[in-house]
């Protein structure tokens, strides 16, 4: 059975270096692979599965959409896209929703509306800041604002009109953009999830929205990742008490039925124009009967507040079990999007990981990610614990 799983994608493009592993179903935090091996899922699909698998409300609720309809095209009205709308813009106290089905789609749709934000005003050559070590996707625009060279490699001209700053600078942010007339906006994530879990500051997050209305420009934040309740709040800029004019979200919204939405405040909501933007398969009935459910589901079971509370013990229970231990720099994060650095490139963990039963991703090299679904008890985090530390305490061995 191994053995057909390491030799079954001959005919798919060799795009991920996967693991020799193939999953056949879950329940709640754990899945199993076709071999009946099953896993502690720290990962969550890439902070996908909001609800764990398998949830029995979720689950339902699904069957009884795709029993009615899947897809009808945006040429008719979807009632339950108005409904996610409305939800969407009274969490964020934003005004309007754009959907479509991916992060980047989202992101793609976020610098579309700087760039005719900045039309709209005589602004014919429209820049936009973005930042080192940001990931905001693999289209060819979304990746020339990503800040991360490997992502960018092979696929140049990059696409123009962007401006790199470092996280958490304000001064720095202020000069690269000193008498420039053409900024049009600030772009970042809360806390950047490919780039390793590096989360802006509290006052940083303040200072940009201060500048941002100084200026004139759109603050748009890609929640993509740490949005959608994984650090105790409904989106992780609300730590800071602001709210930002363009947010795009994906990953957790759907609960694993693909699904993006670009929400926006007064600035933005009325960009777009009938033909300036579309797509084929955003907001459609699926898409968006998952969205409508999952965020009921986790008011209902109050999920934000178990992000809070398990998330503070996984961090507190994995900073004391690696306390003093030379080789790991720091655990980072915020509710469950938690990042543990350690000294040396570790991409040998996840194989390891998972070889003891737990799911897991490494990014930037040497910080080991941990997003898991928003219902992990603490129970399940001693688990991780008791899981990870061994593995992490024999590879800073070696
Ligand atoms: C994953 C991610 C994206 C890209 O989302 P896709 O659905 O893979 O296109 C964009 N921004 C952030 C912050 C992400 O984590």
């Amino acid at each position: 059975m191994t053995a057909f799983i390491e030799a079954a994608s001959p005919h798919t493009m060799n795009t991920y270096a996967r693991l020799p592993i193939a999953m056949e179903r879950g329940q709640g935090v754990r899945v199993w692979d076709v071999n009946g091996k099953s896993y502690l899922d720290g990962l969550g699909g890439i902070a996908v599965n909001t609800l764990g698998h398998n949830h029995p409300k979720l689950v339902p609720a699904l069957q009884d959409q795709i029993a009615k309809i899947i897809h009808s095209s945006n040429y008719y009205h979807v009632p339950n896209a108005e409904v996610l709308a409305k939800k969407l813009t009274e969490l964020a106290h934003m005004t309007n929703v754009f959907f479509c089905s991916t992060g980047l789609e989202a992101n793609e749709a976020a610098l579309k509306l700087a760039r005719k934000f900045g039309h709209d005003k005589g602004i014919s050559n429209p820049q936009i800041v973005v930042y080192e070590k940001a990931f905001h996707g693999r289209s060819i625009a979304t990746l020339s604002a990503t800040g991360n060279p490997k992502v960018q490699k092979g696929f140049e001209p990059l696409v123009e009109g962007f401006i790199r700053v470092p996280l958490n600078d304000i001064d720095a942010l202020k000069k690269a953009t000193e008498g420039n007339p053409n900024v049009v906006a600030v772009f970042f994530e809360t806390i950047q999830g490919e780039g390793g879990i590096n989360p802006a500051r509290i006052d940083y997050l303040k200072q940009v929205r201060a500048l941002c209305d100084e200026k004139d420009w759109l603050l748009m934040i890609d929640e993509v990742q740490c949005g959608m309740g994984r650090t105790g709040k409904w989106f992780a800029h609300q730590w800071a008490d602001i709210v930002p004019d363009v947010m795009p979200l994906a990953k957790g919204l759907g609960s694993g039925v693909p699904i993006g939405a670009v929400v926006a405040g007064p600035k933005a909501a009325n960009i777009f124009q009938p033909g300036n933007h579309g797509t084929t398969f955003g907001g459609n009935p699926l898409a968006m009967r998952a969205g409508v459910e999952t965020i009921r589901i986790m008011e209902e079971e109050g999920l934000l507040a178990n992000a809070d509370k398990v998330g503070k013990h996984l961090h507190a229970a994995l900073e004391k079990a690696l306390a003093g231990n030379p080789g790991v720099k720091e655990v980072r994060g915020q509710g469950l999007m938690i990042g543990i650095e350690l000294a040396k490139p570790c991409g040998a963990i996840v194989q390891r990981a998972a070889d003891a039963g737990l799911l897991l991703s490494v990014t930037a090299d040497s910080v080991i990610r941990l997003v898991p679904p928003l219902i992990l008890s603490t129970a399940e985090a001693d688990e991780i614990v008791a899981i990870l530390v061994p593995i992490i305490e024999a590879f800073l061995k070696e």
